[in-house]
This record gives C-alpha cells, structure tokens and sequence, in this order.
C-alpha cells in the first residue's frame, strides 16, 4: 500500500534525510543524533543547496534561456549538488576545484558531465590561482553566472528552511547543541537562524580542523594565519559572508588524525561511512559530550558519504603514507589488507 505520491525524480528525494542515535560510542551522560546528509542523492549535504542556489538563480533571472552557464569554487560535494540539477536542466557547468580533493569527487563530477578545472590547494584568497579567485575570474571571461555559495543567500536559506526545521522535528524540538563544519559557512548560518527562533536554548558548537582560522576566531576575536590539513570541503583561511558565526560561542580545533581516526571508528562500530569532515564534528561532539557534567541532547551531520573516500582515509597505505598509522613492516602487508 502506498502512502504518498512518489517524487517525480531526483530532485524530489533531496532532503528529508534520517537520523539515528550513536549508541555505539562513549557519549558521556550525553544523547548524541546524527542526522544522516550522506543520504541525499548526490551523498551529500550541498545537495540541498544545488538546488535551492539553481531555483534562486532562475526566479531572479540570472539563470535562464539567456544564460545556460554556471561557474562555482568547490570540494567537490557543491559541484556534485550543482551537477545533479545542472545535468536535468541542461545547464553548463564549470567547477574549480583544489587539487587536494578525493579522486571519487573529481570523476563522479566528469562523469556527471561537468567541465572540472583543478588548481593548486597551496594557495590563500587573494592569489589569482586560489580556487574562488580563479573561478570569479572564469565567469568574468566567459560570461557565465558565478554561483558563489561563500556569498549567495540561497546557501544559508536551504539549511534554515530544511535542515533546521527536519532537525527540530525528528528530536522533537528537545536539542541543547548543534555541532557544525565551516566551509561556505551556510550550514552554521542557516542552522543558527532557525534555532534562535525555534529552539533558543541550542548551543551551536564549531568543529574546525587544526590549520583553519575559524576557531581561533570564535575563541578570540582574531585571525591567525591558516596552515594546512587533509580533512575536505570544512576549514578556512578567511571569514565567507556567508558564515555568520555570531551565535557560535564554542569551538573544537580538531587535528586530522583525530578526525580521520573518528571517520574509521564511526564506521567500525556504528556501520555508518561517513566522509573526513565527519570525522572532524563527530570528534568535536564526542568531546563536548565528555565534557558535560548534565545530561544533553547535541546533533551534528554526517556530512558526506566516505564512498568519497575510499581510496584516502579508507585505504590503510593512503593513511600510512600520510603518518596517520603505523607503517607496517615488511612481510605484514597480508594484515594491512585481510
Ligand atoms: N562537509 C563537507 C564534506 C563539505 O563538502 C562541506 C561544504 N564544502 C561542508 C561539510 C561544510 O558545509 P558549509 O559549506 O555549509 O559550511
């Protein structure tokens, strides 16, 4: 017997994702949800905003007939969301994308149709092959629309029109923390702006990778110059627009074998794959879980689906390779791979 009518096609199916309770992991007297993001038809959250920066794009007529062509910076999973809607509507679609993303990303984008140009991850704003300057300066020569997800309203307005409200519901507006990656800053923003109305007492609760400026920033005012670090699509060298971290007053700077470390124990014992920056909030959250001396109910996101990723974080020679494990010696390679 069927209860509603089926979605007409994919699109239809972004959004509405589950959540589950961690109960496989020492949570301190804390509830621990996560709301699963890789469910989304392209894997990962950014698919909510593909199609809500497309919709928002036509309605203003940025997009439409007289313009089929859009450009963005991305990691990779907002290229993906963008794809998806972009390969329904006919669009063109140029990415650009640091050369530090998975491999899984960069040939699901191309076989999605997508043009993928890749440029250096070594770079900060303002150097002209920084991923968001290069990609301003190719709408500009080619005179396609920059969809800009670190700017673009629509971003936020996704995640305070669906995430937040899916959230509220399936916890029953019960919620004490909401923990959250920062790449455009949408998701943090938008989930901010819907908590302060519908559950004020949520606490929002930053996870950053060591390397990012945005803890530092939360904890201090300032801005410290960016390092480096492996995690993908969260952490920044600069405040986006887009990240209004005014209700943030709680940050974790998380180091990448910490968080890649989390990603491998999640799917271990909980049987969930999340991707690298879900290592990066899970590990956040477990800590601030910890810390409690009450009993809490915190949410964070699995952000993204480490299918991603096999061949990185869930390839044990990758994770040796990067001094994430212990080098095996030699004649053990049997053990690394059974
Ligand atoms: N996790 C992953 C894997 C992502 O690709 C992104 C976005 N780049 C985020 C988290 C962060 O989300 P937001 O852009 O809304 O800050």
């Amino acid at each position: 017997m069927r209860t509603a009518p089926l979605p007409v096609d994919l699109l239809g199916l972004i959004g509405n994702t589950p959540m589950v309770k961690v109960t496989q992991l020492d949570t301190g007297p804390c509830e621990l949800f996560l709301k699963l993001e890789n469910h989304n038809p392209g894997g990962s959250i950014k698919d909510r905003i593909g199609l809500s920066m497309i919709t928002a794009a036509e309605k203003s007529g940025q997009l439409g007939p007289h313009q089929m062509h859009l450009v963005e910076a991305t990691a990779g999973n907002t290229g993906l969301g963008l794809a998806l809607v972009a390969a329904q509507k006919g669009y063109r679609l140029t990415l650009v994308i640091p050369d530090k993303m998975s491999q899984e990303k960069v040939l699901h984008l191309k076989a999605l149709g997508a043009e993928v140009v890749m440029t250096r991850s070594d770079v900060e704003k303002g150097h002209p092959d920084y991923y968001q300057d290069m990609a301003e300066r190719i709408s500009r020569e080619l005179g396609a629309f920059y969809v800009n997800q670190f700017a673009n309203p629509a971003n936020p307005l996704a995640h305070e029109t669906t995430t937040g409200p899916e959230i509220a519901a399936q916890l029953d507006n019960r919620l004490d923390a909401m923990v959250c990656g920062v790449g455009s800053g949408g998701t943090i923003a938008g989930l901010s702006r819907y908590f302060a109305k519908a559950i004020p007492g949520c606490e929002m609760v930053l996870a950053d990778p060591a390397g990012s400026v945005l803890a530092d920033y939360v904890k201090t005012g300032t801005m410290g110059k960016a390092g480096s670090w492996v995690v993908e699509g969260i952490g920044e060298d600069f405040l986006p627009p887009n990240a209004d971290l005014s209700r943030v007053k709680k940050a974790y700077s998380i180091p990448d074998v910490e968080s890649l470390e989390t990603a491998r124990m999640l799917l271990k014992k909980a049987g969930i794959l999340g991707g690298s920056s879900t290592g990066t909030l899970l590990a956040a959250a477990l800590r601030y879980c910890r810390e409690q001396t009450t009993p809490k109910r915190v949410c964070t996101l699995v952000c993204d689906s480490g299918n991603k990723y096999l061949s990185k974080m869930f390839n044990e020679f990758w994770m040796a390779d990067q001094g994430f494990l212990p080098r095996q010696a030699h004649g053990d390679l049997r053990d690394v791979i059974t």
